[in-house]
């Protein structure tokens, strides 16, 4: 068991690797040959195999594709940013009548935990940023495996912007480009690669992440339309899925800096545009991979069952444990829905039971 499942109950498990890296999933020094080019000859098949393509899968073509929205937010959730969570996503519908759900790449240090518990509850992902939040490279490339993971959402793509790359598993070569070296080229059967599609900012440069964008906007109207504009670069070619990918610090700050209030309109506008589209659908990384292994037209669309409308699970974290952890350097505290660890969670004790 991981150590969300632990803290929060949850099942799924997923990964926004900080980078990708060969190594980090081969494990240490293990030497693969590179991966085949994807066969022509149909023995790549949805739902396990899935070839690299900006051709959208299933046969499916034109307005009859769904236009998938990941809305992600990175880091550790927060008394400061879960109100603004629960206020623009919890009562927004796609057009079939369930809520929307959006992705949540948690990091550990400072996470609410009974936080978290209510996002999942409400039907969001909850994803996995890694613990410490390590930013070098060399720190990700010396890892092994982790279990249980099946997809990554990290590798950035210009290339396959416009029309978009869609997700694909390893099984095969990819044709990404690799903006960020060294990306894997060995064969990783079954493993999805969700591609993260750049923007460009309005002075032409491309950002991975919408809060890297250049300039940054300052104006609800320059916010809304530099989401609408990079959202129309794919609702009208392929229509492959368009990641939203940011951090609420983009969102939420002083409230001297009028900015912030700007930018975050500019969202909650671009929210409501795509709530006016027939065909937006806006849902987690993981549904957006369970309806490219199983491929459903815009017109048959309300029998697809990951996307259905759910029950609000029951809350199972009324009573939230608020512990703390200090030594002489640091202090920590940590709401948690289950009886507080011995110790602060941490890499190689990641239950705190050590
Ligand atoms: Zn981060």
């Amino acid at each position: 068991m991981n150590f969300v499942n632990f803290l929060i109950g949850v099942t799924s498990f997923c990964l926004l690797l900080l980078l990708t890296h060969s190594a980090s999933l081969s494990g240490g020094d293990e030497v693969r040959a590179p991966a085949p080019q994807c066969p022509t000859d149909g023995s790549c098949q949805l739902p396990t195999c899935h070839c690299a393509s900006t051709t959208p899968p299933g046969g499916l073509f034109g307005p009859n594709v769904p236009q998938i929205v990941y809305l992600t937010f990175d880091d550790a959730v927060t008394i400061v940013n879960h109100p603004f969570y629960a206020s623009a996503l919890f009562n927004r519908k796609n057009p079939n009548g369930a809520s929307i759900s959006a992705t949540f790449f948690i990091t550990h240090e400072y996470s609410n935990y009974s936080l978290v518990h209510d996002l999942y509850r409400k039907g969001h992902e909850i994803a996995l940023h890694s613990i410490t939040h390590t930013t070098t490279t060399q720190y990700w490339a010396n890892m092994n495996e982790s279990g249980g993971l099946t997809w990554e959402c990290s590798r950035p793509t210009y290339t396959y912007r416009k029309p978009g790359l869609w997700p694909y598993t390893n099984d095969f070569r990819s044709i990404q480009d690799c903006q960020i070296a060294p990306c894997p080229d060995e064969a990783f059967p079954g493993f999805w690669t969700v591609p993260m599609l750049d923007f460009i900012g309005d002075d032409g440069f491309p950002c991975a992440m919408v809060d890297e964008c250049t300039p940054v906007p300052k104006t609800q109207q320059d916010t809304f339309s530099l989401l609408l504009r990079n959202f129309n670069d794919l609702y009208t070619t392929n229509r492959a899925p368009m990641g939203v990918f940011t951090h609420s610090a983009w969102l939420i700050g002083p409230v001297d800096r009028p900015e912030f209030a700007e930018r975050m309109a500019g969202y909650l506008q671009f929210l409501d545009h795509l709530g006016s589209l027939p065909d937006v659908y806006m849902v987690s990384v993981s549904q957006a991979l369970e309806w490219v292994k199983n491929p459903t037209g815009v017109a048959d669309i309300d029998t697809f069952q990951p996307w259905a409308p759910k029950p609000e699970a029951t809350n199972n974290c009324v009573f939230p444990r608020n512990c703390r952890y200090d030594n002489s350097t640091w202090e920590r505290f940590m709401s948690a829905c289950v009886p507080c660890p011995l110790n602060y969670p941490w890499v190689y004790n990641n239950l705190g039971v050590n």
